[in-house]
């Protein structure tokens, strides 16, 4: 940075943490002509991930509930440039960021290198297959919201083609196995078992929702291994009152396109299979621009956030790995954690500008919460009200699971703003099916 010049402030990843971050540097910097700030990310769009599962099982549009960067950017003192990362040059700054093709493979933006100053790297995460054969080629994922929508067509072909079709079906014809019982894979399958109630009332009525077999396969041994035991036990329990079938200490060792394999011998079979067991950082970062990353890509950061071997660049989020104080392991791939690490580095860059000393993270974990769809929310709250950990149930975690999404938005678009969203959303579902039927 020259003397008289403007810090070049660029956040890569505009998701849970780099969305937020960015909002804030711009409406505080950026529109002040304090500094020049810059959005990259590889979409157009932004959707809060946690929403995905809802994607997939068609409960929500995901045209209601995304954010356009080049609109956000506007509202709030920021440019969007859209592109992939997919490089790092540390000694002259820059990024390079590969090429943008359309949907027939044709280049729309050539390849691109943008300088900054501080540097934040905020990509989030992407499903971990561990290597198991068959894997990638046979299951869904649910990391993007094109991957969530493709898995609802998916149901839905498989769904319209059993309701025409002339003989009995076959096994596992409409079976879903979902691997991992996370938050995300238990959400998933309480969606949808939701869902196949919900089509039989929309007239697709020769499927019974008992033709709709769904299996979570867990390798710990129980559900929502990273949760407190009683939270699990009370999952498992609202699972299989639903007819999921949980199966635990079960490790999957192959994925065909019919079935799944354990280790112990068990073949699941299934038309839809979803992985949802584990997480890494995109494999672009591994080693990136010589800095310091870990088994699953992740970049190692300092109690700053800053990384360990240059202190101008920053990273938040799933793609960080930073040691979880009192803890074995690091802060958890979680949205609070990328909301309040984005916070701390605002903090920490309006500091470096006024030549302050810099602060220091620490993951403060308010607990989980867990919606099983309509039919209930299971969670836990720690810190200072519960003093420990305490289990919450039923419409009052339901209304801190939706204020947890409500808080992103605030950080987004402010108070009024959310009012206004929250009421014509009401709306909006008021005229419209309970479930995306296309
Ligand atoms: C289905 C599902 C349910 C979940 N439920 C919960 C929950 O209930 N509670 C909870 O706390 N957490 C939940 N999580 C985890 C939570 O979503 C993540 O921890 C959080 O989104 C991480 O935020 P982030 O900013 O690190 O990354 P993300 O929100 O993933 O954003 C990453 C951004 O980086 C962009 N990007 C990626 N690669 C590049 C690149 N090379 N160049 C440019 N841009 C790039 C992406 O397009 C994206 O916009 C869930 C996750 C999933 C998938």
């Amino acid at each position: 940075m020259t003397t008289n010049s403007i810090p070049k402030i660029v956040v890569v990843g505009g998701g849970a943490g780099g969305l937020e971050l960015v909002t804030k540097l711009g409406r505080k910097l950026g529109k002040k002509g304090k500094a020049e700030i810059k959005l990259v990310d590889s979409t157009t769009t932004h959707i809060w991930k946690p929403l995905l599962h809802e994607v997939a099982a068609g409960t929500l549009d995901s045209h209601e509930d995304e954010i356009e960067y080049l609109a956000q950017a506007m509202c709030s003192g920021f440019n969007f440039r859209l592109g992939k990362m997919d490089g790092l040059d540390r000694e002259n700054k820059q990024i390079s960021v590969a090429p943008t093709v359309n949907a027939k493979g044709v280049e729309i933006i050539p390849r691109r290198t943008f300088d900054y100053d501080f540097l934040i790297i905020s990509v989030g995460s992407v499903s971990n297959d561990f290597g198991i054969q068959g894997v990638e080629k046979n299951c869904c994922f649910l990391d993007t919201t094109s991957q969530a929508e493709v898995f609802q067509t998916k149901l839905l072909e498989a769904y319209f083609r059993a309701h025409t079709q002339d003989k009995p079906l076959d096994e596992g014809q409409l079976d879903i196995a979902i691997v991992g019982a996370g938050a995300t894979g238990v959400e998933l399958s309480a969606q949808l078992h939701e869902v196949a109630h919900t089509l039989t009332i929309y007239g697709l009525d020769e499927v019974k929702p008992e033709d709709v077999k769904i299996t979570i396969i867990e390798a710990a041994d129980r559900v929502l291994p990273g949760l407190p035991e009683n939270l699990s036990a009370a999952t498992q329990h609202e699972l299989e009152k639903l007819g999921v079938d949980v199966l635990t200490n079960e490790r999957v060792v192959q994925v065909t396109p019919k079935n799944i394999k354990t280790e112990s011998g068990k073949v699941i079979p299934a038309a839809i299979k979803v992985w949802a067991a584990g997480i890494k950082a995109p494999d672009f970062l591994k080693d990136i621009g010589g800095l310091e990353t870990n088994w699953i890509n992740q970049l190692v950061v300092k109690q700053t956030l800053q990384t360990t071997l240059d202190d101008d660049i920053y990273s938040i989020g799933d793609c960080c790995a930073c040691k979880w104080e009192g803890h074995d392991e690091n802060v958890p791939p979680r949205a609070q954690a990328a909301h309040q690490m984005a916070s701390l580095v605002y903090k920490s860059i309006r500091n470096r500008m006024k030549d302050k000393d810099l602060p220091e993270y620490a993951y403060h974990d308010y607990g989980s919460l867990v919606s099983l769809g309509r039919y209930s929310t299971v969670g836990n709250m720690m810190g200072s009200i519960s003093k420990g950990s305490l289990m919450i149930e039923g419409f009052m975690a339901r209304m801190m699971y939706l204020s947890l999404y409500k808080m992103h938005q605030v950080s987004l678009f402010g108070f009024f703003r959310v009012g206004m969203l929250t009421i014509s959303h009401l709306f909006r579902r008021s005229v419209h099916p309970k479930i995306k039927l296309h």
